[in-house]
């Protein structure tokens, strides 16, 4: 059993994502969407099957345009919903990353090792 999420930016992932809470207009259901905390950064994750990482253009992440996805994303092999970063150890080029399924008690795990699937962060912090 998962207790805690921890979703992390995939551009920023020393960085943890705070969630925030949305609804759509006419709609009162609430759906887990979280943003990267780093200022000027639009990083969205949200749970869904052709979500996940999205960049948003616009204040809203529903009002303002998502961006395609021209990134591949990892996705759940049962679920195929994308997965999110959960771990992230920094070594170079050989930093590893962690991947998981955001359903809950989903088993998926993906481990991939330095930057084959992201770009490295432009602006990373050097502490
Ligand atoms: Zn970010
Ligand atoms: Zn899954």
């Amino acid at each position: 059993m998962q207790s805690v999420q921890t979703f992390l930016c995939d551009k920023h992932p020393l960085l943890k994502m705070d969630r925030i809470e949305v609804s759509e207009e006419g709609k009162k259901e609430n759906f887990g969407v979280f943003k990267c905390p780093k200022p000027l950064c639009n990083r969205f994750y949200f749970l869904g099957e052709n979500c996940g990482y999205v960049d948003s253009v616009g204040e809203s992440p529903l009002k303002g345009k998502l961006s395609t996805n021209s990134d591949p994303q990892l996705r759940c092999s049962l679920h195929k919903s994308p997965l999110y970063l959960s771990a992230f150890k920094p070594n170079g080029d050989e930093s590893l990353r962690i991947w998981r399924c955001a359903h809950g008690g989903c088993e998926e795990m993906k481990t991939t090792i330095g930057e084959t699937y992201c770009k490295r962060p432009s602006n990373a912090p050097v502490r």
